[in-house]
């Protein structure tokens, strides 16, 4: 993956479809991103789960365009592809076929049943150990042809359907997507929930010693085709450093309910602690298609012992703040409020958890930018888009909320506020800045609980940021064409 900034984006809620993203990124973008994150293009992209619950995870869905189209864009901006690695559609032929003639179907190997699971029988203190994104269990009766009844593994929705990816059609079906992947020049793939992937009866069945092996396996696999692998899990923070030293890459999911954190109270202590031991190889993001996490800040939820970065008081303070921050609007779309396959995620665009305040919002910005890892910039958090009700009301969908479709002339208005060309300024500083190839450090001096500052070096190359949290302020020091300039508005680097 390049060192610099990544677009995520839905291509038709961004830009109607695959060439519309490159036009994007070859006009107003331009320089501002060095990759891209595209999310699900897979056909169909509005299934169940806004495409991650592919019916041909190995087409694209020709409203947006071809692998034609995709191979282009990835050509002059790497692309992450996700792949769905635990579920599929129920609407898949495979599993169309295995309703039709159950065990008989040549696909009957690739999903997973109750049984299939639990050989010995499912107990009650097996399937309460079991570890979800929400309350209830991840099974779904379906009927047969026959009229026989299967209960199936369902870790998230109905229409999603649990592969056995370790069954030799799981590891047919994984290897075909990577290679049309690697076919069409995908740089690096992120493995889409795969902490549920491996179930082994008796433990919680989420990232446990076998879901560790079976990543190291499909890494090699990915690996082997040229391909990188960006791991996707949220869950407490030890396990995610931990899973960091044995991948590519992880998502620092801490960050963004750390930095909100510090910009409501004006307290960078809880950040600064995890900017301290945090793992570099990581790909920072304040906001992706899904809610802002806090598992990932919050207590061991299989030992309450082990602390969060957080603690529960102050995670309640730090979710109704947003909910306060944004009018209301986010408890709408969170938790029980609306359908939600996550229960722990607050369902808000990051410009509104932090009030739209362009201050605070711009110094979140320059936080993650300034972080060691590589950032991703969420379509909606880029035209800095408030929460969607309307969408959220057509859909029921929580986390439509933050999936806004953007037409043409809202998408120019975002473009044209001076927060986002602020932005966009950011975002190719960090892209084209020499220091930020080099060296990082965290700064101990003028140390005061609402202060931060961090620096770049690289050959006599400087990028330095000093932040303050409660006066909302930041200054940058730069060696720029061999003299160093201080500034306090990104507007000033505009020319630059
Ligand atoms: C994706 C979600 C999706 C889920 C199931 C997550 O990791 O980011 O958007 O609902 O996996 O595929």
């Amino acid at each position: 993956m390049r060192n610099q900034a990544q677009l995520i984006a839905y291509a038709d809620r961004l830009a109607g479809d695959l060439p519309g993203v490159q036009r994007l990124l070859e006009g107003p973008l331009q320089g501002w991103f060095g990759g891209v994150h595209l999310l699900p293009f897979f056909d169909p992209i509005d299934g169940a789960d806004a495409g991650f619950d592919p019916v041909d995870h190995q087409r694209v869905d020709a409203r947006l365009g071809t692998w034609d189209d995709v191979e282009r864009l990835g050509r002059a901006w790497p692309i992450m592809a996700d792949l769905i690695v635990n579920h599929m559609s129920s609407r898949s032929p495979q599993f169309l076929d295995f309703l039709e003639h159950g065990e008989a179907s040549e696909h009957a190997g690739l999903f997973l049943t109750l049984d299939g699971v639990f050989e010995h029988g499912a107990t009650e203190a097996l399937l309460t150990r079991l570890y979800r994104p929400r309350p209830g269990l991840p099974l779904t009766p379906v009927q047969l042809a026959d009229r026989t009844k299967r209960v199936m593994w369902t870790t998230f929705t109905a229409d999603q359907i649990d592969i056995d990816v370790r069954s030799p059609a799981g590891v047919a079906y994984l290897d075909a997507i990577l290679d049309r992947f690697a076919e069409h020049h995908i740089e690096v793939v992120r493995l889409d929930a795969v902490g549920y992937a491996i179930k082994t009866p008796g433990t919680s069945s989420f990232m446990t010693e076998d879901t560790f092996a079976f990543i190291e396996g499909l890494t090699a696999r990915a690996h082997a085709r040229g391909i990188e692998v960006l791991v996707e899990v949220h869950s407490y923070w030890k396990r995610q450093v931990e899973i960091a030293e044995r991948v590519d890459y992880v998502y620092d999911f801490a960050l963004p309910p750390l930095v909100i954190h510090a910009l409501f109270t004006g307290n960078a202590e809880r950040l600064r602690r995890w900017f301290e031991i945090r793992p570099h190889n990581a790909v920072t993001v304040l906001d992706t298609h899904d809610g802002i996490g806090v598992i990932d800040v919050g207590p061991d939820t299989s030992d309450a012992h082990h602390l969060g970065l957080l603690s529960v008081e102050e995670i309640d303070e730090l979710v109704e703040g947003i909910h306060e921050a944004s009018h209301g609007t986010s408890r709408l779309a969170t938790g029980a409020a609306a359908s939600n396959v996550d229960l722990y995620q607050v369902n808000c665009t990051f410009y509104d958890a932090l009030g739209a305040d362009d201050d605070a919002y711009l110094i979140a910005r320059l936080l993650q930018v300034w972080l060691p890892g590589v950032p991703q910039i969420y379509y909606v958090g880029l035209l800095t888009g408030h929460n969607d009700v309307e969408l959220l009301h057509a859909t029921g969908i929580g986390r439509d909320i933050n999936r806004h479709r953007y037409h043409a002339e809202d998408l120019e208005r975002a473009l044209a506020r001076p927060v986002v060309q602020r932005l966009g300024v950011l975002l190719r500083l960090r892209n084209r800045h020499p220091a930020f190839q080099g060296s990082w450090s965290l700064l101990e001096d003028g140390r005061d609980h609402g202060r931060l500052v961090m620096r770049w070096d690289a050959d006599g190359e400087v990028a330095a940021l000093d932040v303050d949290l409660r006066a909302k302020r930041y200054e940058l020091t730069l060696t720029l064409d061999g003299t160093e300039r201080t500034v306090t508005d990104l507007a000033q680097l505009r020319d630059v």
